[in-house]
């Protein structure tokens, strides 16, 4: 399989190859087709894999830059992981006008709310922060169909539990949840069970 058998815009295509990746590594050959598909994902994936990659190019894709609505979350356990995964939306997204933006607990939230009143279409967050806004109804879920979720087995701590509940009913009624974890401990499969009907799992 080739990066160009998945039909992606030409944009994607340049900022996929500007990174270096010149073929998709096995997850993302199964990954990148299902998530266009809108289906729910489970995915069994270690860190090594391409299994950023394996989320972020699909909902690259997905995304309509001329609408300036958030139309992807993507949820990380902690700061420094979002800060390393919207470094990647932003290099392999950066011929496609795209606004991604970061937003975790440990900064100024005065400076997310004046954020927001720009456009953003990709939102990288760890959960307490985003729930923050979101309540406030500054970050505005509503129009948002995808949902990722990465290192689901570290997100799904007791704290966060409610407040990933919380987000996802925040999101579009219409939404796909992608989960991305090392390993399936009850809390993910319990989450599953309950927030993922029908999910596509890869097992690599
Ligand atoms: P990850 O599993 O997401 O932590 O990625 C592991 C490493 O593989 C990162 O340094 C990526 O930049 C790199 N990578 C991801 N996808 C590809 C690809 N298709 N070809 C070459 N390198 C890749």
């Amino acid at each position: 399989r080739e990066f160009e058998d998945f039909f992606l815009k030409r944009e994607l295509l340049m900022g996929i190859f500007e990174k270096g990746f010149e073929k998709p590594s096995p997850i993302q050959e199964e990954a990148i087709p299902i998530i266009l598909q809108n289906r729910n994902v489970l995915a069994r994936a270690k860190n090594g894999t391409g299994k950023t990659a394996a989320y972020i190019i699909p909902c690259l894709e997905k995304t309509d830059t001329s609408k300036p609505e958030i139309q992807v979350l993507m949820l990380i356990p902690t700061r420094e992981l979002a800060l390393q995964t919207s470094a990647i939306v932003k290099e392999v997204g950066k011929h496609m006008n795209l606004q991604c933006m970061v937003t975790t607990g440990g900064t100024s939230l005065k400076d997310d709310i004046m954020r927001l009143y720009q456009p953003v279409h990709i939102i990288v967050a760890t959960p307490g922060r985003i729930l923050d806004l979101a309540s406030k109804d500054v970050a505005k879920l509503g129009n948002c169909k995808t949902i990722i979720m990465d290192e689901a087995d570290k997100l799904l701590s007791p704290e966060f539990q409610p407040v990933l509940e919380q987000l996802i009913g925040m999101c579009n009624e219409a939404h796909q949840i992608c989960m991305f974890s090392a390993t399936f401990p009850v809390t993910v499969k319990s989450f599953c069970q309950q927030f993922v009907p029908n999910p596509y799992s890869i097992n690599l």
